[in-house]
Formats: structure tokens, C-alpha cells, sequence
């Protein structure tokens, strides 16, 4: 039998700037994009718990988060701090986990499988987890033990914030029953209309339908929803495992039209995203650009390039040209983002197919990094190149 323990920062950004900052403790907090007196164009990535009381979450527009309370603190995003502390938090769950499975900046699984094989010895360690991450961190976290990563996510949202929920195999059924189904992995609003269509609204009510039904009308995701409503879930805790994609994106405050302008925000985009590329030690060799235009309309297109990059203006050249052959006709434009996928560990040998020149250029590209992380994001600035 496995034992995985879920670990989810309660607000992760909201909660360091409250940390940081007393005088916005138990205020709400958004953290996200300007909103600029209410009409600013990006969106929250995260909203302190009392801030969630106004009805605000993270993806809103930060538009409708500020209607909602004009008077929360509205924060932008210090990504870079962010990572420091993740960086720490993920250090102490390798102190007693063997595997983990960094989720996301704030949420990991941890198989302790190997290590106690009892519920009881992974209740001690995921306890021990929560009040160093408490004392050494001064935040607070919501932890779910269970048989799968399926119920340990779903246990460590149970009882957010600063929760604990533990979900041993005797209990699986008793626990997931009354759940909405939309508490289920794969369950997004479109699922979740299909099935309350079908008089289907818990766990228990999908239970009740016969696996064939669920295959006819969802697929194969109807498989995996027939496993989930029964907490089946044998996928692995895969450690290292990378993410998938880094993006960075950037809404204008008014529709632009200026090339230059535009050109430039691509720079700093393609600068950001490879910063995180090169501080994870990555290479990508897809570079993804989207762009939205005043109407809404997004266009997303990807280069896949024959070596793997790293360099910001790699990134910069692929994601300029998709631009210039997206938007012909200088329509203003309302969104651009730049993201790379595809991406694998950067070896040290490959520097060897790269000319004198770019050596250097590397050499430049790891220097601003160097600044960057000693004096913060915004200490250095590449000059537009038009
Ligand atoms: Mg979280």
C-alpha cells in the first residue's frame, strides 16, 4: 500500500506579502496585475482569505476583483521572492521524503511509501512538516494524507486553510461520497453541467453509474471518472519532474499599436521567461507566442527550433517573427505572451556547439542573471534592439 502526503500552501503570495508586511495582515490582500482604479486589464494570481470573503480568486480580472473591494491592498507579482521561499519549503519536504513531486510553487507530493509504511509515521512527518514550515517559514500549510495523489489532493483541499485531513484506505469511500463531483480531478465546469444535467451532483450519485454509460458519454475521460469516484488513482509521485511549459504574459493598458513598444515588451517577456528557464537549468525548444487582439480574438502559435535554447534572445528572434507573422496588418493589440515548452536539462557539453560569439553572449546572459538574483528582477534591463 502507498503513502502520499499532499502538501498546499494556504495563499502562498498573499500569505509571504501579509508575512512581510503587518500592516496588511488580516486585511485582504490581492496579488496580481494593476488595477489601475478599476480599469486594469490583467488578472489576480492570488487573493488572501480575506480578500476570498468579497468573492474574489485567483484568474479573476483584476477589474471585478476591484469592484468587488476597491479597498483591498492590490500587490504585483514578486515572482523572485516567491521562488526563495518555495525553494526552502521544498528543501524540508527532501529532508523526510525521498519523492517529491514539486506541483507547482506551493504544492508537492511526497511519497513516503518507503519510509513508514503506516498511516501513523506519515502523520508524524507531514505534523513535523507543517510546524517547521510554521516556525522556519512563518506560513502556514493544509496537508492531506492518503492511499493515491488523487485523495491526498483532494484531502489537503478538504480542510483549507492550515488544514490536515487524513484518508486511510478504510475511510476512501466514506470521505469521497458526499464531495461535489467538481472536487474530482478532471471535473471542470463543462464536466460538472454534463453530469448535474444527468441528475449527477455527488460522488455518490456518480458511483451509481454504470462505467459503460460514463465511457459512452465522456470517453476515456469517462474511465478515469469511474476510477476516481471509487479514489482508484495509481499514478506515480514522479520526482524532478519538471513543468511542462514556463510563459509569461503581459496586457497593455490601452490597446497598442506602436511597433517599437511592441517589440520591446516581447524583449522583456522573452527576458523573464529566460531567467526562470536558466535558474531551473532548462533548455526549451519550442517557443510558444500568444497575442490578443483589441477584440479578443488569440491567436496562439509555436516555433520548435533544431537545438534547444536558453538564451533570452533566442527566444526574443523565434517569438518577434511569429509576431511579425501574426499580425500583418498592425491590428492594436490588446495581450501578448511568449512561453517555451518542450524542455530538457541544459548539459554542460552543449556550450561546445556554440561559436566564440555566443559563448560570450551566454557568458553576458548568465552574468544578468547573477544580478538578478542578488539585487531582484527589476535591477537590470536589456536595451530595445530596434
Ligand atoms: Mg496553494
Amino acid at each position: 500500500m502507498r503513502v502520499i502526503i499532499h502538501v498546499d500552501m494556504d495563499a502562498f503570495y498573499a500569505s509571504i506579502e501579509q508575512r512581510d508586511n503587518p500592516v496588511i495582515r488580516n486585511r485582504p490582500v490581492v496579488v496580481g496585475a494593476d488595477p489601475a482604479g478599476g480599469s486594469g486589464r490583467g488578472v489576480v494570481s492570488a487573493a488572501s482569505y480575506e480578500a476570498r470573503t468579497f468573492g474574489i480568486h485567483s484568474a479573476m480580472p483584476i477589474s471585478t476583483a476591484y469592484k468587488r473591494c476597491p479597498h483591498a491592498v492590490f500587490l504585483p507579482v514578486d515572482t523572485e521572492k516567491y521562488c526563495r521561499v518555495s525553494s526552502g519549503i521544498m528543501a524540508l519536504f527532501h529532508e523526510y521524503a525521498p519523492v517529491v513531486e514539486a506541483v507547482s510553487l506551493d504544492e508537492a507530493f511526497l511519497d513516503v511509501s518507503g519510509v513508514q509504511r503506516l498511516f501513523s509515521g506519515a502523520e508524524r512527518i507531514a505534523r513535523t512538516i507543517k510546524e517547521r514550515i510554521l516556525s522556519e517559514h512563518r506560513l502556514t500549510a493544509s496537508v492531506g494524507i492518503a492511499p493515491n495523489k488523487l485523495l491526498a489532493k483532494m484531502a489537503s483541499e478538504f480542510d483549507k486553510p492550515d488544514g490536515f485531513t487524513v484518508v486511510p484506505q478504510e475511510r476512501v469511500q466514506q470521505f469521497l461520497d458526499p464531495l461535489p463531483v467538481s472536487a474530482l480531478w478532471g471535473v471542470g465546469k463543462k464536466t460538472d453541467v454534463r453530469l448535474a444535467a444527468m441528475g449527477v451532483r455527488t460522488v455518490r450519485q456518480l458511483r451509481a453509474v454504470p462505467q459503460q454509460d460514463l465511457e459512452s458519454i465522456f470517453g476515456k475521460n469517462g474511465g478515469s471518472l469511474w476510477n476516481y469516484a471509487r479514489g482508484l488513482d495509481d499514478s506515480p509521485v514522479e520526482a524532478g519532474r519538471q513543468a511542462k511549459s514556463i510563459s509569461n504574459e503581459h496586457t497593455f493598458a490601452r490597446d497598442e499599436t506602436c511597433p517599437e513598444v511592441i517589440a520591446d515588451t516581447i524583449l522583456q517577456l522573452s527576458e523573464k521567461v529566460g531567467f526562470r528557464l536558466r535558474n531551473r537549468r532548462l533548455t526549451a525548444k519550442t517557443i510558444t507566442f500568444k497575442l490578443r487582439f483589441e477584440d479578443f480574438q488569440t491567436l496562439v502559435r509555436a516555433k520548435t527550433v533544431d537545438h534547444p535554447v536558453s538564451l533570452s534572445e533566442d527566444i526574443y528572434a523565434a517569438a518577434v517573427g511569429i509576431y511579425g507573422e501574426l499580425n500583418r496588418e498592425r491590428r492594436p493589440v490588446r495581450l501578448i505572451g511568449v512561453g517555451v515548452s518542450h524542455l530538457g536539462e541544459s548539459g554542460g557539453g552543449q556550450m561546445s556547439f556554440f561559436s566564440e560569439e555566443r559563448e560570450t553572449r551566454e557568458q553576458l546572459s548568465l552574468t544578468i542573471d547573477e544580478i538578478k538574483k542578488r539585487f531582484g528582477e527589476n535591477a537590470i534591463r536589456r536595451g530595445p534592439r530596434y
